[in-house]
C-alpha cells in the first residue's frame, strides 16, 4: 500500500495543475490518470486544434506551477483585441488598452493548445515529485475513519483525501453519491484549425447567430482554432459536408471578414453541457474543476473557473496543513465550496442566459430581457464582463505567496486571510 496526503483521479488540465500546486506547497500527491502522458518532449508535440483561452489567473497558477516557463513561447499566442458581433450591426471591439493602467498586464490572455499546457503540466508535476500512474484506473474507493483507498489492479493507494478531477461524468463524483444537475443545449461545439488570407492579429473574434456562436481564436503560427457551436442537426451536417462546401459555410457566418478560410484539420465535435453541483465535497472526497461544474464555452471560461477552483483548493489545504488538521477537515473544504460554488454557478447562469439571448429565445417577458433592452446594452455588459475574467485574479493568502505564489495583477488584488 502507498501512503500519501492527497490523490487526485484524473490528470487533465485541472488534475494536473492541482497535483502540481499541492507538492510545491509540501505536500505528498499521488495522480491517477486513464490515458497515456503526453509527449513529454514539448518541442515534438503536434499542432492541434483544441486550445484554450487562457485568462492571467491562470497564468499565474502555470507559473507557480512551474509549466509556463516550460511551454515554447511560439505556443501560446497572446491576444490583445477582442471583437464580438451579433446580428446585422452589433459590434464591440476592445484592446488591452482597456485593462487598468495600474496593472502590469498588456495583453487579454493567451490561447494555448491544450495538449501543450498539458505536457508543460505532466512535465512540471514530474519535476515537483508528484507520484504519477499514467494508463491507470480505479476499480474501487473505500473510505475509513483516518483515510481513503484507491483500489487499482496492482496497487492500493492511501490518502487522507482524494480529489476528483476526473472530468465532467466523474467515476469519482458517482461513486461520492454526489447528484449534479445536468442540462443540454443540444449543441455540438465543432473544433478545428483554419488558415484565413487576411488575418486580425493577435484578435480573438466571436460572432453569434441564432444558430449559436463562432469563435476564431488566434493561434501562434497564425492559424486560427474556430469553435462554431450549434445544434446538433446543423452540427451533424457541417460534419459531413465536402471540406469545399464547410469553408464556404465558414466564409458566410465570418462575412468575408478573414478573407478566403481554409480547412487544415478534421472538424471534431464536442457536446455542450450546462452541469452544477450543489455539494463540491462528501465526506473525504472533493470535486474540482469539470467534475464539479461544466459551462458552455462561449465566453472561453470552463477551465479558467477550473483554476481557481485550483488555487482555492490549494489554499485551503495549505491551510490545513499548516495548522495541523486532518486534510479533509470540513471548516477547510467548505470554505473552498463557498468560495468557489458561488463564482461558478453565476457564471454558468451567465452563459445560459446569453446563449438563450443570443439565440433569440427569450420572451419580451422575461426579467433578463427588460435589463438587456437593446443589442448594444448586451454586448457592452458582455464586455465589461470579459474584461474583468481576463484579468481577475484569484485572491490567496499571505501563506501560498510566501511559497512563491505572484497574484498576476499589480493593482487590486493584494493578499488575503
Ligand atoms: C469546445 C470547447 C472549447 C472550450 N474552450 C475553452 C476555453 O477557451 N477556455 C477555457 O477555460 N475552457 C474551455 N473549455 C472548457 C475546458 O476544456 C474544460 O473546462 C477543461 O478541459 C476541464 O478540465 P478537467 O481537467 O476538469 O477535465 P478533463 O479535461 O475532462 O480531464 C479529466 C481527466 O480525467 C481522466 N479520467 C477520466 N476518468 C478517469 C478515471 N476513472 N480514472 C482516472 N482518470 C480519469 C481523463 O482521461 C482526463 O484526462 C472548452 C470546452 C469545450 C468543449
Amino acid at each position: 500500500m502507498q501512503d500519501c496526503d492527497i490523490a487526485i483521479v484524473g490528470g487533465g488540465l485541472i488534475g494536473a495543475s492541482l497535483a502540481t500546486a499541492l507538492q510545491r506547497c509540501g505536500m505528498q500527491v499521488t495522480m491517477i490518470e486513464a490515458a497515456g502522458a503526453v509527449q513529454q518532449n514539448l518541442d515534438q508535440i503536434e499542432l492541434g486544434s483544441r486550445v484554450i483561452a487562457i485568462g492571467h489567473a491562470g497564468v499565474g497558477l502555470m507559473q507557480f506551477c512551474g509549466a509556463w516557463p516550460l511551454i515554447d513561447p511560439k505556443r501560446a499566442c497572446a491576444y490583445t483585441n477582442m471583437q464580438v458581433e451579433a446580428g446585422a450591426t452589433g459590434k464591440i471591439s476592445f484592446n488591452s488598452d482597456a485593462i487598468d493602467s495600474a496593472s502590469s498586464l498588456d495583453c487579454l490572455g493567451y490561447i494555448v493548445e491544450n495538449q501543450v499546457l498539458l505536457a508543460g503540466l505532466q512535465a512540471s508535476a514530474e519535476i515537483q515529485g508528484v507520484a504519477s500512474y499514467y494508463n491507470t484506473t480505479v476499480n474501487e474507493i473505500r473510505e475509513e475513519d483516518s483515510d481513503i483507498q484507491l483500489v487499482m489492479d496492482d496497487k492500493r493507494v492511501s490518502a487522507k483525501l482524494v480529489v476528483a478531477a476526473d472530468g465532467g461524468s466523474s467515476w469519482v463524483r458517482k461513486k461520492a453519491g454526489i447528484d449534479m444537475r445536468r442540462l443540454s443545449f443540444e449543441q455540438l461545439g465543432l473544433v478545428a484549425r483554419i488558415q484565413v488570407t487576411r488575418p486580425l492579429q493577435h484578435t480573438a473574434w466571436q460572432r453569434f447567430t441564432a444558430d449559436g456562436p463562432l469563435a476564431l481564436l488566434p493561434m501562434s503560427d497564425g492559424a486560427y482554432s474556430i469553435v462554431w457551436s450549434t445544434g446538433k442537426a446543423r452540427a451533424q451536417h457541417l460534419m459531413s459536408m465536402s471540406v469545399t462546401e464547410f469553408e464556404e459555410c465558414l466564409l458566410t457566418v465570418t462575412q468575408g471578414k478573414f478573407g478566403a478560410v481554409r480547412l487544415i484539420d478534421k472538424l471534431k465535435g464536442f457536446p455542450l453541457v450546462s452541469a452544477q453541483v450543489e455539494d463540491y465535497f462528501s465526506g473525504r472526497v472533493v470535486l474540482c474543476g469539470d467534475s464539479a461544474h461544466q459551462i458552455h464555452p462561449l465566453a472561453g471560461q470552463g477551465a479558467n473557473l477550473g483554476f481557481k477552483d485550483v488555487i482555492e483548493l490549494t489554499d485551503q489545504l495549505l491551510a490545513a496543513k499548516q495548522s495541523g488538521k486532518d486534510l479533509a477537515n470540513r471548516k477547510h473544504l467548505r470554505a473552498y465550496e463557498r468560495a468557489r460554488k458561488a463564482d461558478n454557478t453565476v457564471t454558468d447562469t451567465l452563459m445560459c442566459t446569453l446563449h438563450d439571448m443570443f439565440a433569440g429565445r427569450m420572451s419580451a417577458a422575461s426579467p433578463v430581457f427588460a435589463v438587456s433592452m437593446s443589442l448594444f446594452d448586451l454586448l457592452s455588459s458582455v464586455k465589461r464582463w470579459l474584461i474583468a475574467q481576463a484579468i481577475e485574479a484569484e485572491p490567496v493568502s499571505a501563506e501560498l505567496q510566501a511559497l512563491g505564489y505572484l497574484v498576476p495583477l499589480s493593482n487590486d488584488a493584494s493578499g488575503r486571510d
